[in-house]
């Protein structure tokens, strides 16, 4: 079972979790000495076997073991659902290919939690948990976010949180961000600003406790202005060589389309050029 728990407060844990891993004949702790704190608040006394980042693949044996015997498996991580930017996915999968039952118990996700109270556009969004760490793939994150229209999710610690909205801000130019910390805490926060405020924001003030951010997507407009521009700086010769791969009445019908315009005046504008 894939059980949440609290990302702070104790009493978001739900009644199925608190019975899952009281009957549980073991749980799959992430940190035991963390899940202790949890246990011991609720008085729960089952045995833990610790399955981390750095011990998934292997741990995953000795679980998936005791699993095909019959016993039950809850299987946590410090805070919120498991295989969300936690460890997880990779027993679970595990558990699928070997034809074990899996179930989750849904509670606590730290990103639902602060996107659902911000009131930014929650209709289409994308997660896309702690930012990579090397900068190839920073600069494909940029190439990729800069036409997303869609919210955009991060999580982020305190030691980056200066950095990050630098690097977004650098990057995507103005946006607006929401940035929740320390949800469900004593000390629960949601701002508001732009990328810009909020770097100076935190040139000021050391950033404290754990972050959800979650940026303004991308101005359709903008988007569409930036593509059309694109477009009318290029032939309609070289903008058939892009879809080269497909037979050219598809690539036509692809032209039109990026370009607004009907199949019929791509191919007149064709036939033009190649006068
Ligand atoms: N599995 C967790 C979940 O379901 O949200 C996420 C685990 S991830 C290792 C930890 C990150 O989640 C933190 O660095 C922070 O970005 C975010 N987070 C966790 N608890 C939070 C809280 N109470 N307030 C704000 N962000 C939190």
């Amino acid at each position: 079972m894939v059980c949440a728990t609290p990302i702070g407060n104790m009493d978001d844990i739900t009644y199925r979790a608190l019975e899952a891993l009281k009957n549980a004949d073991l749980i799959a702790a992430e940190d035991t000495r963390h899940t202790l704190g949890l246990l011991n608040h609720f008085n729960i006394k089952t045995p833990m076997i610790s399955c981390h980042q750095h011990n998934e693949q292997e741990r995953s044996n000795v679980i998936l073991e005791k699993l095909h015997e019959g016993q039950t498996v809850v299987l946590v991580s410090d805070a919120g659902t498991p295989a969300i930017s936690d460890p997880g996915e990779v027993l679970v999968r595990r558990c699928r290919q070997e034809g074990i039952e899996v179930t989750a118990l849904p509670g606590a996700c730290a990103f639902v939690t602060a996107l659902s109270m911000s009131g930014m556009p929650s209709r289409r969004y994308i997660f896309e948990g702690f930012l990579p760490t090397t900068s190839k793939e920073r600069k494909a994150l940029l190439d990729r976010l800069i036409h997303e229209e869609r919210t955009v999710i991060f999580y982020e610690s305190p030691h980056h949180l200066k950095q990050t909205l630098e690097f977004l801000k650098n990057g995507l130019g103005e946006r607006k961000i929401a940035l929740g910390r320390e949800l469900t805490k004593r000390y629960e926060e949601m701002l508001f600003m732009s990328l810009q405020e909020a770097v100076e924001y935190y040139s000021q003030q050391e950033p404290r406790g754990e972050y959800v951010l979650i940026l303004q997507g991308a101005d359709p407009e903008a988007v569409a202005q930036e593509s059309q521009q694109k477009w009318e700086s290029m032939s309609f010769t070289e903008h058939m060589a892009l879809y080269s791969d497909m037979p050219p009445k598809e690539a036509m019908k692809q032209v039109a389309k990026d370009r607004g315009i009907s199949k019929r005046d791509v191919y007149s504008a064709l036939l033009k050029e190649e006068e």
